[in-house]
């Protein structure tokens, strides 16, 4: 067979380093075409030499001098900036995993959606920002959207059983986060650290607060919504903390098809990367025997109040899910510099999206400069509700 040639946006992250790991397995398959990264320089030329790929991007401008330094004598091209990543999407790779972190992912991922490759797409804060169209522009560019965020890649797996005319609902699992079980007051007064140690996936920073507040359950709700032209009550959220059953799609003969695995990226992205076919995995096979219970509870609106949050941004609709993506950014960022208590994350968001809407700005979005600039503005906003939510 062919060689396929292979764009990683966010190599250098999380997702970026599982796939890596599946390209590494099979070498002789793929031909890597290019790798991006923020301001990581030194790892994302080590990948570059190791994949001997033919473009390097960082998004970070100030970092073009030291990258070219690094890449002297190798004959690999590079850019800078964040018309460096749309250049590095628009480069003709077969396949493209889009793994930047936020919704600076969009620009990049709609430039690979527009010359219709295959897009693997982990990046829920770009489809997040700009769920309105982006599944259109990419039917219109005849691109493939592969769905790399576990539950969504198991909801895709598990509807092939039936039609979308027999789906009743789809039902995604949470692991619940660190605070699972905390009291609401502890959750309240969580620290950075605790909100930083998640029980079962091993994952980016950003996403991994997004767990332990169940907003990164928000964002899922939302990202099954647009990527499967669900509504709001077609899409369930089911607490089950061993992190096995990744999601599940119920037919009206209510027979339940669910997907499984060890909670490692490695098996759904190696799914998207061997798609319409199965590739070799590189996570442990599932050893349920020694796993031995798997358990489900409702998911606690109350003391999580930010999944609720997704299900009135949907029902709002008109950028409202853009705002509660762009509101939560500045949230975590605010967190993560340890300005707010863990519990304002979704007091920010909430009292952003009210603000939103007090003042008229609900508005359908149709392109990327729509999506930007209500994001732009959302997060002005929400920087300036700050003070008042942290005090
Ligand atoms: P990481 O923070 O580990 O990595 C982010 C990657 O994006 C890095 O390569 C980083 O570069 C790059 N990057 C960050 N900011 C920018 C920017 N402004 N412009 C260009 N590139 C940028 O994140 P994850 O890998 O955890 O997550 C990536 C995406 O995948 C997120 O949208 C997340 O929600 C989603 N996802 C992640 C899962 C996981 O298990 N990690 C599971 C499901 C979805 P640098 O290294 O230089 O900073
Ligand atoms: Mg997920």
């Amino acid at each position: 067979s062919s060689l396929r040639s292979i764009t990683v946006l966010g190599a250098t992250g999380s997702i970026g380093d599982s796939t890596m790991d599946l390209l590494r397995a099979s070498p002789e398959r793929y031909q890597v075409e290019a790798l991006t990264a923020n301001g990581n320089v030194e790892g994302v030329v080590k990948l570059a030499k190791e994949f001997n790929a033919r473009f390097v991007a960082v998004a970070d401008e100030s970092k073009l001098d030291e990258l070219r330094a690094a890449l002297a004598g190798t004959g690999i091209a590079s850019g800078a900036g964040d018309s460096a990543i749309v250049e590095a999407a628009e480069r003709p790779a077969d396949w493209l995993m889009a793994a930047v972190s936020g919704a600076a992912g969009l620009k990049p991922a709609l430039a690979a959606v527009d010359r219709g490759a295959t897009v693997a797409l982990a990046n829920k804060e770009c489809l997040v920002c700009a769920g309105d169209f982006f599944m259109d522009r990419a039917a219109k560019a005849g691109a493939c959207i592969l769905p790399a965020d576990s539950e969504h890649n198991a909801l895709f797996q598990a509807l092939a059983s039936g039609s979308r005319e027999e789906l009743t609902r789809v039902i995604i699992t949470a692991s619940g986060g660190p605070f699972r079980t905390w009291a609401a007051a502890d959750i309240e007064q969580a620290t950075l650290a605790q909100a930083l140690k998640h029980p079962n996936w091993s994952m980016g920073q950003k996403i991994t607060i997004d767990s332990a507040s169940m907003m990164n359950k928000g964002l899922e709700v939302i990202e099954a919504s647009y990527l499967f032209a669900l509504a709001p009550d077609e899409i369930d959220v089911l607490v089950h903390p061993q992190s096995i059953i990744h999601g599940m799609v119920e037919f009206r003969d209510y027979s339940v098809m669910a997907q499984l695995g060890s909670p490692d990226m490695r098996t759904p992205i190696a799914h998207c990367l061997g798609w319409p076919d199965r590739i070799p995995g590189r996570a442990a096979p599932l050893d349920l025997a020694k796993i031995g219970s798997l358990t489900f509870e409702a998911p606690d609106y109350a003391r999580f109040p930010g999944l609720k949050l997704a299900y009135d941004a949907l029902r709002t609709g008109s950028g409202a899910t853009t705002v509660y993506n762009a509101a939560n950014e500045i949230a975590v960022a605010a967190f993560t510099a340890q300005n707010i208590r863990f519990g304002a994350i979704a007091r920010l968001v909430e009292a952003t999206m009210n603000e939103w809407v007090r003042a008229g700005n609900l508005a359908p979005l149709s392109s990327a400069d729509d999506a930007i600039a209500v994001d732009h503005k959302a997060r002005k906003m929400a920087a300036t509700l700050l003070p008042q939510i942290a005090a």
